[in-house]
C-alpha cells in the first residue's frame, strides 16, 4: 500500500515519537509498505511520522543513488528505536530535501559521523558507525522521530524566506509528484 505523505503543518510531524515493541499490530507490512511509498515518491529515506504514525521508525534506500558512492549501493534498511549515541567529526554542509516540505532545499549542517543503536525489522539490536552520506540520511530521519526537520536547522533569516512558502504547503497548496496529505 501507498501512503500519502504528511506535510509540513501536520500536527505529527512535530511529536516525538513514541518507541515500539516486536508486537507491533502489522509491522512487517508497515515496514514494506514505507519501502514501497519511499520508491514512488523518489525518496531515500522516509520516517513514520511522515506517513502519520508517532512511532520510533524510519527506513532509507540509497541504492537509487549509489552512482558516484559504492557504500550506498546496498544501504537499504529499516530503522526501529533508534538511538544516535554519539556524533563527531567534521561539520558538513548540504543541500537537503524533505518529502514533507515539497519544493523547498536548503544547506543543513550537520556532524560528518555517528555511532546509532536501533533494531531491525526482525528485532535484532545493531550498533554502527556510519559517516558520509548515509550518516546524513540518518540524522535527516532521526531528526523526524524527535519531531525536528530539517529547515529547524537552517538560520532564522531563511526560515523566515520561506515562511510563506511554508504556508502554502501547510495548506496543500504546492505541486508534488506523490500524493499528500496536508492539514487543511
Ligand atoms: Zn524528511
Amino acid at each position: 500500500m501507498i501512503y500519502p505523505i504528511y506535510v509540513y503543518g501536520q500536527p505529527v510531524l512535530r511529536q516525538v515519537a513514541a518507541e515500539i515493541g516486536p508486537d507491533y499490530p502489522n509491522l512487517q507490512q508497515l515496514i514494506a509498505d514505507m519501502f514501497e511509498t519511499m520508491k514512488v515518491s523518489d525518496g531515500i529515506g522516509l520516517a513514520a511520522p511522515q506517513i502519520g504514525l508517532s512511532i520510533r521508525l524510519f527506513v532509507v534506500d540509497t541504492t537509487s543513488a549509489s552512482d558516484d558512492d559504492p557504500q550506498l549501493k546496498d544501504f537499504r534498511k529499516a530503522f526501529i528505536n533508534a538511538k544516535i549515541l554519539e556524533r563527531w567529526g567534521e561539520k558538513e554542509v548540504y543541500n537537503e530535501g524533505c518529502l514533507s516540505i515539497p519544493g523547498i532545499r536548503e544547506d543543513v549542517v550537520r556532524e560528518s559521523t555517528i555511532r546509532i543503536q536501533y533494531y531491525d525489522e526482525n528485532f535484532q539490536l545493531h550498533e554502527e558507525v556510519y559517516d558520509g552520506f548515509r550518516a546524513r540520511v540518518i540524522q535527516h530521519e532521526y531528526d523526524h522521530i524527535e519531531g525536528i526537520l530539517f529547515i529547524d536547522r537552517i538560520s532564522p533569516l531563511r526560515r523566515k524566506l520561506l515562511k510563506s512558502k511554508l504556508l502554502n504547503i501547510s495548506k496543500g497548496e504546492v505541486e508534488a509528484n506523490y500524493k499528500i496529505k496536508a492539514l487543511k
